[in-house]
């Protein structure tokens, strides 16, 4: 396998923990990577000094990084970046990314991917109704679901070269408008517990808020229940046209599993299903399954979850 290069996945200017995922991607692939950390200020690459399987660390600094402009960000790191394989995440604006520099070096893309074996990448296709695998034949640019891979633990010592790059900024952001909610993001979490139109009107969300303040976890909504409420924003929708998933737990709550939903969740480790229909389709995906309204099965789950936390 030729070099690979790890681009960070930022927050705030500040190294994502699923960065570590990625290391330990490009370890499945056979090498320690180069890790890039997009930065306006290099300290932001001190949070990945001291972490295992990385070669060496670059912090690509750069004004064009303060906001993300996807043409911009590909030709600063463009410049920077050794030749080889790239991985990224899989969020919105990291796959967008992976597409820009693909298309910049004239690099294959592969989108999604759930599983490494040697030069061999996975990724769901058509909803997730199947899976392909490709070989990489060379360099290629892939972008790795989250919570696929165990991230790489602390134990290394590694340098930070840091490289002024600039980008070619044709648009940029001017200004983010602050989320109306604060409550952890969909994408960002390892426990969610989503409603769909079953909940009957946005105002239930609340029960679903209350059992995801116990657990830690964030809530999702169907896109029905989103198109439904406008109370309910996108941010929430989880699937195909939405946002896809990759938590320890989905609770899906008054969904009725339509393969679009499925796209986005079904490769959650646990799926648990509260409908009262019992043929709803959700439940030949959901390791368990309660077959009762929400109404009265959420506050017996809600109230085992809090003796549980005590
Ligand atoms: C191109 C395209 C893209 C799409 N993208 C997405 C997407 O990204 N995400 C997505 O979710 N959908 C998407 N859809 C829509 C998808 O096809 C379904 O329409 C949608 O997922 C249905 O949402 P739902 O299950 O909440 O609603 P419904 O299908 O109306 O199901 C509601 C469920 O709630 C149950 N229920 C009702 N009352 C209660 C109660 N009191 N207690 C417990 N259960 C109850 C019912 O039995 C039923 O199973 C897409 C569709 C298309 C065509």
């Amino acid at each position: 396998m030729s070099e690979t290069i790890v681009i960070a996945e930022m927050n705030n200017n500040a190294i994502h923990p699923s960065t570590a995922e990625l290391v330990a991607a490009a370890g499945a692939l056979g090498s320690e990577p180069t890790l890039i950390v997009p930065c306006t200020d290099a300290s932001a690459a001190d949070g990945a000094t001291s972490w295992n399987g990385i070669s060496n660390i670059i912090a690509a600094k750069s004004s064009a990084f303060e906001n993300y402009d996807a043409a911009g960000w590909a030709s600063a790191l463009d410049a920077v970046m050794p030749q080889g394989t790239i991985i990224t995440g899989t969020s919105p604006q990291s796959k967008d990314l992976a597409a820009r520099i693909a298309g910049h070096r004239g690099m294959p893309v592969v989108q999604d991917v759930v599983k490494i074996d040697g030069n061999q990448v996975t990724s769901p296709v058509y909803s997730g109704k199947a899976m392909q695998t490709v070989s990489l034949g060379g360099a290629s640019v892939i972008s790795v679901r989250s919570n696929v891979f165990s991230p790489v633990q602390e134990g290394g010592e590694n340098n930070v070269s840091v490289v002024d790059t600039t980008g070619n900024i044709a648009t940029s952001v001017q200004e983010f408008m602050e989320r109306a909610s604060k409550r952890l993001d969909v994408s960002e979490a390892n426990i969610i517990i989503s409603g769909g139109r079953g909940m009957g009107s946005p105002e239930n969300f609340s029960h679903l808020e209350a059992v995801a303040d116990t657990i830690g976890a964030a809530v999702g909504a169907s896109r029905a229940a989103v198109d439904t409420w406008e109370a309910i924003p996108h941010s929430m929708q989880v699937g195909q046209t939405g946002k896809t998933v990759n938590p320890n737990l989905y609770i899906a709550v008054g969904i009725s599993g339509a393969i679009q939903h499925l796209a986005g969740m079904r490769s959650s480790r646990y799926i648990v299903a509260i409908n009262k229909d019992a043929d709803a389709p959700i439940f030949k995906h959901a390791d368990y399954g309660i077959v009762a309204t929400w109404e009265e099965a959420l506050p017996v789950l809600h109230n085992k979850l809090q003796t549980m936390m005590e």
